[in-house]
Order: C-alpha cells, then structure tokens, then sequence
C-alpha cells in the first residue's frame, strides 16, 4: 500500500474511523508515517496529535481504544479509511461517535420503506392504500400475512425460480416490516437483539 504522506507540508495524512461492525464514522484523526506503522504494529489506532505534538494512541488515558481491522488508503493515497473495533465510546465526550445522533446506521431504503409503512398507518385511508386496509383488519389478520409469506418463501426455496424466491421473499420482508409497525417496533429493536447476542 502506498501512502503519499509528503504531499502536505506537515506530512499528515487524515484518517477516517470507522466501526467495522456498524460502518458508523466514529472520529477524524491524523497519522504521520511513524503512526501509521505503530498502528499496524501494535493493532491499536494511534495518531499524531497535533495540539499534543506526539504519537497519540487513542485511549491511552480513558482506556476507549481501537483495536484495528483494517486499512485502506484513497484513490490518489492521501486519505486513509481505518475500520476498528471500539472499546467504549470513542469521542471523549462520552459518545460513541464524535458526531451527533443522525450519524447512525440506517437500513437504507428498507428504513425509507418503514417510514412510509408508519406514515400510511397514521394516514388512516384503507381504500387508497392496500398497507392502510391490513392496519385497519388488524393484527391477526397482518400476522397471518407474515405466515403465509413464510411459507412461499419455504416452497420456493426448494424450486430452482429464483425470481420467484426473491419475489417471495420481498413480500415476507414487507409484511414483517408492517407486522413490527403494528406491533409498535421498529427494525432496530430487532438489531439491538441480535447484537446482544453476539457480545455473550
Ligand atoms: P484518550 O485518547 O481517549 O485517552 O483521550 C485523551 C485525550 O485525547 C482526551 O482528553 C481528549 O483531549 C482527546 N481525545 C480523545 N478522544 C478524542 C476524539 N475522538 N476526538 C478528539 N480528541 C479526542
Ligand atoms: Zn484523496
Ligand atoms: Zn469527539
Ligand atoms: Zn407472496
């Protein structure tokens, strides 16, 4: 890997912290190459501070380390991307990222399709929209839905039409995304579950 740390004045190069895991951004430092190579040495993040004027490696006085995954450098090699994995939060005001709430992970355009599924249930018009209509049968009725979406799935998985299995399986996330609207979660509830689970 090559990285152009000549190419400011004060040969630094900007570094991006990413969780691996989550893909938030957590906090910007800077590396000269002496702390790009302790990094990689040591596996543990650090920087060259520039208000301390020294290596720096993150967490050295809170305990907040990261443990480093990977490093990447950007198309022209004057940028680097360096996912980790945090050990407590990483900016030392206490949050896990140095930017405010709305730098969370989202869920793409199935957040986008829940916000929408939220929006007919509280517009209330089951004859414009098919959502609204099982919002209004109620709960039985969308989790009935979910077990018969299930059960296409299950039959077309043993198929070889994989558009059929992919069309099926839309329909199954669809339902469950209205069934978790009714039951007033939301997907991330189902995350925080399962992330949980992996810390045991
Ligand atoms: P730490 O490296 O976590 O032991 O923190 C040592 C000092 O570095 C703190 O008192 C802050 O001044 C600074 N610091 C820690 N984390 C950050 C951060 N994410 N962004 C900027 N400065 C930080
Ligand atoms: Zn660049
Ligand atoms: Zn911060
Ligand atoms: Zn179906």
């Amino acid at each position: 890997m090559t990285i152009d740390f000549n190419k400011n004045k004060d040969n630094l190069v900007p570094a991006i912290i990413q969780d691996a895991v989550t893909k938030n951004v957590l906090m910007l430092g800077y590396m000269n190459e002496e702390a790009y190579k302790k990094t990689v040495d040591t596996k543990l993040v650090t920087f060259y501070s520039r208000s301390k004027n020294r290596l720096w490696t993150k967490g050295e006085e809170s305990g907040n380390t990261l443990d480093l995954v990977d490093i990447q450098v950007d198309c022209d090699n004057d940028t680097l991307l360096v996912q980790a994995h945090p050990n407590g939060p990483t900016c030392h005001t206490g949050t896990d990222t140095c930017w405010k709430e709305d730098n969370e992970t989202t869920f793409g355009f199935l957040t986008h399709l829940e916000n929408t599924i939220q929006q007919r249930k509280a517009e209330g018009k089951p004859d414009e929209s098919y959502v609204a209509s099982l919002f209004e049968k109620g709960i039985n009725k969308i989790a009935q839905k979910v077990g018969e979406e299930a059960v296409e799935v299950v039959i077309e998985a043993k198929d070889d039409n994989d558009d059929l299995f992919l069309n099926e399986s839309a329909d199954l996330l669809f339902h469950y995304l209205i069934l978790l609207q009714q039951k007033g979660f939301k997907l991330k509830d189902v995350e925080d579950v399962l992330k949980f689970r992996i810390k045991k």
